[in-house]
């Protein structure tokens, strides 16, 4: 079992493996999938429960803005992986869909 430290380092590099691939023009979302696991593996071992999709407010795309706010058992969300957002159509580098979502713990006692 990866150290929290390893896992933070594979999530790096998955991510910046992904954004190398994107700005190339190449299939990126595995890479990022496997960052975004690579969180959601460390936030379950931290004890989390649920996790939310946080997107970046008024900038992000209609994809990630439907996903955002959404909560999910932490279980579900490694099953499911909503995050990245295949269909995201936020510019970067006048590429289109490069997904900035995040997951962010939901602790059980706040409701917004
Ligand atoms: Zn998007
Ligand atoms: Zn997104």
């Amino acid at each position: 079992m990866l150290t929290g430290m390893r896992r933070h380092d594979r999530k790096m590099a998955a991510f910046e493996s992904a954004l190398r691939a994107f700005r190339a023009g190449l299939p990126h979302l595995g890479e990022l999938r496997v960052s975004a696991r690579a969180e959601l593996d460390d936030l379950r071992e931290k004890g989390v429960e649920r996790v939310k999709a946080l997107a970046c407010g008024g900038s992000s795309c209609p994809a990630c803005l439907a996903v955002a706010g959404q909560v999910f058992d932490v279980e579900t969300a490694i099953r499911a992986m909503p995050l990245p957002v295949a269909g995201c159509t936020h510019v970067l580098d006048r590429r289109i869909g490069w997904c900035r979502c995040e997951w962010v713990a939901q602790l059980n006692d706040y409701e917004e």
